[in-house]
């Protein structure tokens, strides 16, 4: 029978999208049942894939075999890599996309699967009777699953404002679906519900891009399929441009603070803390005039501009006077203007680490219906369901990704360890671990998982030649030494090496603060002949940088875990010179009494815990 699906997702977001990519890749009939009104894996927010922290959750799920990184690539219209200032570990890739362009090459690659039946309804409701899937469409058709995946985003009970104007739907021009209790009887949804916002898109021909600083794409910026020579390019590259608020943008925003919906009391929602609107920095920060905007074009043929920086809710008018008091921008018309959404959202303490729903077996949750914020976010949640679903249909048992390696095994565990305040992003301190999960690293982690699908693909075949040569590599550094004479030390006065007045271990070398181990790596290998990928080179360079770093944060950690039976006063965490203030009101709401319960705390910082097990208890 037609309507008769192993597995089937609800959905066609990042998060399912990625379920969908996935859970096709296996002997299994799945099939996406998702809106009409809204394009697979669109981008209702900014056209931009990856960032901090979520750079590594692309190519970690491209690791896993994932569609996001192949999407990224062929879409990508500018290419940066994050804090390339900062160490290896904090720099991320970031790729502004063609969100037309991402779209339709979502939905082809997704089309062409001969075992994904793709149908656009709205879904009503789910029932389960035993083992059985009930799902019934706004048409009244019934469809029948052994699994469902529900990645229904911000559309759950959706609710949009702009200034005083409310309307239900769960973005721009899109219906609203049901709320979750309409969708699934007996499901725990959060008491507070959440919101995020989006800022106004302006026409592209109305702005004077001359008085910003242009941000060019950066061509050494590695694309992150990693099947994709890492520079090459599919799309025309283009600029994105910066500029800024001022005193008057903020003294337009401050003066309407009584028609904003989130101050005057029409938002009940809690927004993205990390992910501010231009109103909440306004209020927020009152002494700062000047927030810096990014200018960044939805597409190569698309005529709307997406001003980075600038979220808002407030009222038209009100967005019209702020938009053209911002250099650049002072004839800048708004052809769509910026709104906030507010969504219903699920319990995640009640999800299992494979995303399954823990008192309705079979049912999984992904995506920004958890709780989470992002597109990167969404697709690391369902390419685990997506897994999990398949899995359990094999049964097999599932795939639990762990903190210690990877970005997408901190976002589950902080997902189903806590009941959620906020919306979570995913950001590089989150991670205990974060000289280790690195993007460069990514095959190294990775690998052991992507085996556990016992899929054999090209991919496999990359990686396992990658791991080969990372392992020869590595042995080589391991094995050599340099010899201080006369014809060495001028060579390493030549390269700026440092002092050579003794012998030295290569990788000595590798790890002098002067040297970046990367040029080094690679110009050594290249004078002795032996041929190896530049990327190669990167995991073994900075892996040996990094080496005396990672053990000590490994002791570190284990340390951290012995320690989460001991007591603790949280009267006199409060008081301490060494916590931040957002960590503080945690500490007050929370009340923790024991360390392990300070560690489940959303949004305690690891420093703060290592402050506290080095000094406190
Ligand atoms: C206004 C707005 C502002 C945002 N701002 C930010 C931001 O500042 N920073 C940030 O990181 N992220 C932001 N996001 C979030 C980002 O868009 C999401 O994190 C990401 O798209 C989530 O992916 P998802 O797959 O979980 O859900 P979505 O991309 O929302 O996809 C959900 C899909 O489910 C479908 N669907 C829903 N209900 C049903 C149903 N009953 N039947 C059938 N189909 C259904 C929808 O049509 C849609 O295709 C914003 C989103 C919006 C809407």
């Amino acid at each position: 029978m037609i309507n008769n699906f192993d597995i089937l997702i609800i959905g066609g977001g990042h998060a399912g999208a990625e379920a969908a990519w996935i859970s096709s890749q296996f002997d299994l009939k799945i099939a996406l049942i998702s809106s009409p009104n809204a394009s697979l894996a669109s981008a209702p927010c900014n056209p931009a894939i990856g960032g901090v922290g979520k750079g590594q959750v692309v190519r970690e799920i491209d690791a896993l075999g994932g569609l996001m990184g192949i999407l990224a690539d062929k879409a990508g219209i500018q290419f940066r890599t994050l804090n390339e200032s900062k160490g290896f570990a904090v720099q991320s890739t970031r790729v502004q996309v063609d969100k037309d362009l991402y779209t339709k090459n979502a939905e082809a690659l997704l089309g062409q699967l001969d075992n994904l039946t793709i149908i656009r309804k709205m879904v009503l409701n789910v029932a389960k009777d035993d083992d059985t899937f009930f799902v019934t469409t706004v048409d009244n058709n019934k469809y029948i699953a052994k699994k469902i995946i529900v990645t229904t985003g911000t559309f759950l009970n959706g609710k949009l404002h702009t200034g005083e104007d409310q309307k239900a739907g769960g973005r721009v021009d899109c219906e609203k679906s049901v709320g979750l209790n309409d969708l699934f009887q007996d499901i725990k949804t959060l008491p507070n519900r959440f919101k995020t916002g989006t800022p106004p898109r302006l026409d592209k021909k109305t702005i004077d891009y001359s008085k910003m600083d242009p941000q060019d794409s950066d061509p050494e910026t590695r694309n992150f399929h990693a099947l994709n020579a890492p520079f090459t390019r599919e799309s025309t590259q283009v600029s994105c441009y910066l500029t800024k608020t001022n005193a008057q943008t903020l003294s337009i925003i401050r003066s309407n603070k009584d028609r904003s919906p989130i101050f005057n009391g029409q938002i009940k929602g809690v927004g993205p803390r990390y992910c501010p609107s231009i109103e909440d920095k306004a209020f927020r920060y009152t002494e700062k005039d000047v927030h810096h905007i990014f200018i960044e074009p939805e597409g190569l043929n698309l005529e709307t501009i997406y001003p980075n920086g600038v979220s808002t809710s407030l009222p038209k008018d009100v967005q019209e006077s702020f938009v053209q008091t911002i250099l650049g921008l002072e004839s800048a018309k708004i052809l769509i203007h910026g709104y906030a959404v507010e969504y219903d959202v699920v319990d995640t303490s009640q999800l299992s680490k494979a995303m399954e729903y823990n008192s309705i077996p079979g049912l999984y949750f992904a995506g920004q219906v958890c709780g989470t914020s992002g597109y990167e976010e969404a697709a690391g949640q369902g390419i685990i369901a997506g897994i999990n679903a398949s899995f359990a249909l094999m049964n097999r048992e599932p795939l639990v990704l762990d903190r210690t390696d990877s970005y997408i095994g901190v976002m589950i565990e902080d997902l189903v360890t806590n009941k959620r305040d906020e919306p979570y992003r995913l950001f590089t301190a989150r991670s205990e671990n974060r000289l280790y999960v690195r993007e460069d690293n990514t095959i190294s982690r990775m690998r052991k998982y992507r085996r556990e699908l016992g899929l054999f693909t090209r991919l496999d075949l990359f990686q396992e030649d990658f791991l080969e040569e990372v392992e020869l590599l590595k042995k080589l550094v391991d094995s050599t030494m340099i010899y201080s004479n006369e014809e060495t030390k001028k060579y390493f006065i030549v390269h700026n090496y440092g002092p050579l007045d003794i012998n030295i271990s290569f990788k000595e070398l590798l790890k002098r603060p002067e040297n970046s181990p990367v040029v080094v790596l690679d110009r050594e290998t290249k004078r002795f002949g032996v041929c190896f990928s530049i990327d190669v080179v990167r995991t073994v360079a900075i892996s040996v940088k990094y080496e005396g770093y990672i053990d000590r944060a490994i002791i570190e950690s284990e340390k951290i875990n012995r320690l989460g039976k001991k007591k603790l006063n949280w009267e006199s965490l409060v008081e301490s010179k060494n916590i931040s203030f957002e960590c503080k009101l945690r500490i007050k709401t929370i009340k923790p009494e024991t360390f392990a319960q300070l560690q489940r705390i959303e949004g305690i910082r690891p420093a703060t815990l290592a402050y506290v097990a080095g000094n406190i208890i």
